[in-house]
């Protein structure tokens, strides 16, 4: 396994048109190589997902993933040192890497599972703010899910249509309007989750109709790049248009590269929920 060529594409275009990003697109970068590597593909192919799931459960639900410890570790601690990088508000990252105390194995757990709760908690005895950590979460659970969604993607239900990833059970990051009949496929920045839901529905509250219809656009994007708000929950999602399908990997980067979208959506008072736990969680166990 490879970058994709489509996630080099963005890589080279965020990098020529948003160059305050580069702290962010490196950590990002570096990620993204990890997840191509063999290692989490052979985990991934030692995981075993539990048996009988009630529709509208996602892949991974009470998967049982066999990761070493010593190899989780190092990739936790690898990365807190990357992202010790990004800014001024993550330099406390850098007492974590040091901190023999940190359960790494249990943080990228939490971090599979999006458990906000249990993140929280590493959060506090880290003395680390929570928001920074949940950033480094999202970070550290990318190749473990994007190897899990290459293996198991083609498990998932070929009928399912709810707003949350059919393989990890976040919310989606961002819609596709793909291809020239504009197919909308809802897309999970985590593991490069894919999926439809027909008709426009939101995709956290499930209310259907105008209120789940209004689009932010701005007047240069047109109907390319807008926002898609609703007004039952105040939820947003990014969306935009796209000739081909992203690769798995490339939908990281397609949702810094709308960052601008987001400020958009804020500045109305809309909002993106908080992560979605996996439920029941996955459990990773010593191997
Ligand atoms: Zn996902
Ligand atoms: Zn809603």
């Amino acid at each position: 396994m490879t970058i994709s060529a489509g996630a080099r594409r963005q890589m080279d275009l965020l990098l020529a048109s948003q160059p305050e990003a580069a702290p962010w697109l490196g950590a990002l970068s570096t990620v993204l190589e990890e997840a191509a590597a063999p290692a989490w593909d052979a985990i991934a192919a030692a995981t075993t997902l539990q048996m009988e799931r009630s529709p509208g459960t996602p892949v991974l639900a009470g998967a049982r993933i066999p990761v070493n410890a010593r190899f989780a570790d190092q990739w936790v601690r690898r990365l807190l040192v990357l992202a010790a990088e990004i800014g001024p508000e993550a330099i406390v990252l850098r007492v974590a890497v040091g901190d023999n105390a940190f359960d790494t194995l249990a943080f990228l757990e939490a971090a599979v599972n999006a458990d906000g709760d249990r993140l929280e908690d590493v959060a506090r005895s880290l003395n680390v703010d929570a928001e920074v950590l949940a950033a480094v979460a999202a970070l550290a659970a990318m190749p473990l899910l994007q190897a899990l969604r290459r293996r198991f993607g083609p498990a998932a239900d070929p009928r399912w249509d709810e707003g949350y990833c059919a393989i990890c059970g976040d919310w989606p990051h961002l819609a596709e309007q793909r291809g020239l009949e504009r197919v909308r496929r809802l897309r999970c920045a985590r593991c490069g989750g894919d999926w439809t839901q027909p008709g426009i529905r939101c995709p956290y509250c499930g209310v259907t109709g105008h209120e789940a219809r209004a689009a932010l656009v701005s007047e240069q994007d047109g109907e390319a790049r807008k926002v898609e708000t609703c007004f039952a929950c105040r939820g947003y999602l990014k969306s935009v248009s796209t000739l081909r399908a992203w690769a798995g990997d490339e939908v990281p980067l397609a949702d810094l590269a709308t960052v601008d979208l987001d400020l958009v959506a804020l500045e109305r008072d809309f909002e993106r929920p908080e992560p979605r736990r996996l439920e029941p969680p996955a459990r990773l166990h010593g191997a």
